[in-house]
Order: structure tokens, then sequence, then C-alpha cells
């Protein structure tokens, strides 16, 4: 078999398109749909033609000589160009969403006589106890996982994830754990190397109920920021500035960091209200040095949260401070004109509010709506924040979400984090509240039910409705002194109305 060669990290789309086309094992990595540390899937007609059968082990090659073992299952919703992969297996191969992997079939894993794992420390703060009963176990017995050494696991499970490292495996460097295998993970754990990225950072699975408008950011920050070549030979400018736009707790700032996670791009987070500031020229230098040190790191995002709040209609407002600050970012926006690789994010729930010059083309020239989540949306939502919890077997959370109308993703989130701390009320008893650790073998003896999740509904106060709230006021007309004449009127004109449209149908008829 012809040597593979390791995909080039300069690569751009355009190449390596082109090179997909003419090496039919090497695909563009696309986000899974499954959320599984150990399974790839692609299309039927990609799997004939590389001869792969559902359920083969396949060897991946990522970028920096990184490689890794997986099951491989078709999917026909996968564009035959294309591979879907989970956040996990793409930290392990060292690849982002968008770049180019190659597959080859990999049929003599042998079953492993031991394998070594160890947690990496900053994922276990704060639980003691038997790491290997809650987690590993659970998690290698569920399937024949193949593994390769230096792999990173992420396994959820007592309310929580936790990273393990394959430190060590025999028959070295990939095997199958099956279940003879011993999985040895005595030892201290070990600290991450510099170039694993906690898997802990919100990526754009963290993200539910609004897909569209994520696929919409996602096309027009994500080629500008990882394929900045295509911009300039085509010539096209690429989008300077996006303007999310919605209620609270819709998710804009999550969104911003899932983009800026996702693509590997430097984060700086500009809080509006917080740059303010009444001595002079301090807000402006704030701006410019947040800009500088953004293309210094560049590709960077930055998010300005509550854009409102430094950018008013310049003829609506009266402070000077805010006259000058929208100056300034119109000229910072001018500005990155030419400079590639700087994308300006921005939030607010009043895109109306927001100096008209901002909005022109150049600057926040593209608008996504960030509305609130139907009940599909807040499915996903709900999933998304139950992900590490275990559920009782009575819940229902298609249930919950056709109940919870009116909740935004802060509030589901909320809605799922009391319902947990009710589970944890309940089981107060077993947990030693003196010490700082939690027993793994405890947390994953917490299993929320639907019970706690009505609870929390009960609480909860949905921030869509919060501003329409209907009270029924309990004074009646023998409350009112005098005004005789008043009240016979009023009485007249809007109570008998009123019963009019109970006898009637509808008023006036
Ligand atoms: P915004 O910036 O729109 O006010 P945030 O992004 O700060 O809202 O949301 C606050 C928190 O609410 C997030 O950290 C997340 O936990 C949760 N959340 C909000 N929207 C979503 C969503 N669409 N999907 C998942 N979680 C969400």
């Amino acid at each position: 078999m012809a040597e593979i060669k390791e995909p080039d990290p300069q690569d751009d789309l355009a190449t390596a398109i082109l090179r997909t086309k003419s090496k039919p094992n090497r695909l563009l990595v696309e986000e899974a749909v499954n959320d599984d540390n150990s399974v790839v899937a692609l299309s039927q007609e990609k799997m004939d033609e590389l001869q792969l059968f559902r359920g083969d082990t396949v060897l991946l090659k990522g970028k920096r000589r990184k490689e890794t073992v997986c099951i491989v299952l078709s999917d026909d919703t996968v564009a035959n160009e294309k591979i879907r992969m989970n956040r996990v297996v793409r930290q392990n191969l060292r690849v982002r969403l968008g770049d180019v992997v190659s597959v080859t079939a990999f049929p003599d894993v042998k079953y492993g006589k031991r394998v070594h794992v160890l947690p990496i420390d900053d994922s276990v703060e704060g639980i003691t106890g038997n790491l290997f009963d809650v987690f590993l176990k659970p998690y290698f017995l569920e399937a024949y996982r193949p593994v390769h050494k230096g792999d990173i696991l992420l396994v959820r499970g007592g309310m929580r994830q936790v990273e393990f490292k394959v430190v060590e495996t025999d028959p070295s460097p990939h095997c199958i754990v099956a279940p003879d295998t011993v999985i040895h993970c005595e030892g201290e754990p070990i600290k991450r190397e510099d170039e694993e990225e906690s898997l802990n950072e919100v990526g754009y699975d963290d993200v539910g109920g609004c897909r569209k408008q994520l696929a919409q950011i996602k096309e027009m920050v994500e080629l500008p920021l990882r394929h900045p070549q295509l911009f300039k030979a085509i010539g096209v400018k690429p989008p300077r500035g996006i303007l999310l736009y919605g209620p609270p707790g819709t998710g804009k700032t999550l969104i911003a960091r899932a983009v800026a996670n996702e693509t590997g791009a430097f984060f700086f987070l500009i809080n509006g209200p917080e740059i303010m500031s009444k001595m002079a020229g301090e807000s402006e230098s704030n701006l410019r040095k947040a800009f500088e040190e953004a293309e210094k790191n560049a590709p960077a995002i930055i998010f300005i949260d509550e854009l409102d709040a430094i950018a008013p209609k310049r003829d609506k407002t009266h402070g000077e401070v805010e006259r000058r600050i929208v100056s300034q970012l119109l000229t910072l926006m001018d500005g990155l004109k030419q400079r590639a690789h700087v994308v300006v994010m921005a939030a607010t729930n009043r895109p109306n509010s927001i100096d008209p010059a901002l909005r022109r083309f150049g600057r926040f020239d593209r608008e996504v709506d960030i509305g609130i989540p139907d009940a599909t949306g807040r499915l996903e939502i709900l999933r998304i924040h139950t992900k590490n919890m275990k559920l009782h077997d009575d819940v229902d959370l298609e249930q919950v979400a056709a109940e919870s109308h009116g909740h935004v993703g802060s509030d589901v989130a909320s809605l799922c984090s009391e319902a947990a701390l009710q589970q944890i009320r309940e089981k107060m008893d077993l947990i030693d509240l003196e010490d700082d650790t939690i027993d793994a073998e405890v947390m994953d003896s917490l299993a929320v039910t639907m019970d706690n999740f009505r609870y929390a509904m009960g609480q909860s106060n949905p921030s869509a409705l919060r501003e329409t709230i209907v009270e029924i006021p309990t004074v009646s007309w023998e409350d009112i002194g005098g005004l005789e004449e008043v009240k016979r009127e009023l009485q007249e004109l809007v109570q008998v109305d009123y019963y009019q449209s109970f006898v009637y149908g509808s008023r006036g008829t």
C-alpha cells in the first residue's frame, strides 16, 4: 500500500479539497452527531471505496504525526469527502473541524493484555475514591474500544467528566480493550502537556437550540480565520464584524467562545459597561489596547458584550464619553480592514439602540438573530446540560422541554443545576460536608429524578416571560369609598361589555 503522507498544516481549504479528491482516504473533519470517543462515521459510498466494513478498526492520522485508532460506522448523512468525529478524537489527532485526516483500514489491532490509564490532574480536582469503578469500568464495558498510546479519553460519570490518558498499552502502541484486558489505573494523576487542550473548553457541541445561526456564524467566521489565503486568492473581503442580537441568556457569549475555541483563535472579551471610564480618554485607550492585543495574537476574535452600553446612537446620547467611544470604535474597525485575521463579534439585546454608523458595510455588516429557543431547542439545551448527569429512568426530557415555555438557554442551564442540587439535598446524609472532596462513588449514586425537575421548574422564573407577568389584584368595588358615579360608569362600560361577550360569544353583538 502506498505510504500516506502527513497532512500539511498549511493546507488551505481549496487545496485540501483538491487533495481529498486525488487521495480518496484523505477526508475533511466534521462534527460528530453521536458523541463517542471511539467511533468515526463515513458515508457508505466512501466505506465501499476504501473497502471498509461497519465496525472495522481504522487508523487515523492527523497533524503533528498524531495517530489514533477508532471503529468506523457508516452514516449516509455524511458527505463523501467528510468524516465525522467528536471533540476527543479531534484532540487526539490535533485537528480541528475542517482539517484533513487520513483513514486506512487497520485490521490487525490485537486485543490488549494490559493498558495503563491515568487521570489528568486538573480534571479530577475535588473527587476522591474509586475512579476505576465509577468511570473506567463502565466506559470500557460498554464496547470493545480500540485505544492508542497517548490518547486522551473523556469519560462521564458521577455528575461530571474526567479526562484520562492512556499512558501505556501492551501490545504497544495500540490495542483493543476487551473484557479480559487488565486496566491499570494506579498512580498519581498526571499533568496535561502543553499542546493538549482541556476538553472542558466550550465547543460547538455545547451550544444548543440555534443550529441555523451557528451554521451561519461558522460560515462567516471560520473561513476568514482558518483559511485567510482563500479570501486573498479570490479577492473577496472577509466579514469584519458580526452583530449577535437577542435577549440575555440566549447564548451569545457562549457562541463567541465556542467559535474561538473551535477555530483555535485568540479570544479577547470586552465587557461594554466595564471599559467605560469617566477619566478622559481612558475608555478609548482601553479599546485601543484590546484591538492591539488581539492583532498581536491573531488570528483572533474580539468579542464586545453589551455593545449598546458603549455605542448608543450618538444623537440620542448626551454623554461625551459615549460619543468618543463610538468614534474610536469606528476608527479601529475601519483600521482593521487591511489587516486580516481579526473578526469582531458583538452582542446586544437592543440592536436598534446602536449607533447606525456601526451597522454599515465593513463594520458590523452581518447580523444574526439569536432568538428564544422553541421546545426542540430547549430539548437540545437540556441534553447538553444533563450530559454529565445520571438521570433516573422516569426523567422525560422531552416533557421538561415542552413544559419549560419561555426559558432561554441560561434558564434551562439553571433549571438543570437546580434539579441536580435538589437531588443532592435529598441525599445530604451521604455527603460529608466537612470534606473538601467528594467520593466518586457517592457522586455516582446520585440520579436526578423527574420530581427533581418538577421541583426545579416550580422554582424557576423564565426570563422571556418575566416582563409580562399577569397578576390578578384582590381589590373589589367595596374597597373603594365614595366615587359612586365613577364606579357605576365603569361597571356599565367594562363589566357589562365583558358579560355580553360571554353571553353572545363576541363583544357588542
Ligand atoms: P448571553 O451572552 O446571550 O447573555 P450567555 O452566553 O452568557 O448568554 O449564556 C449564559 C449561560 O447560559 C451559558 O454559559 C450557558 O451555560 C447557558 N446557555 C445559554 N444559551 C445556551 C444555549 N443556546 N445552549 C446551551 N447553553 C446555553
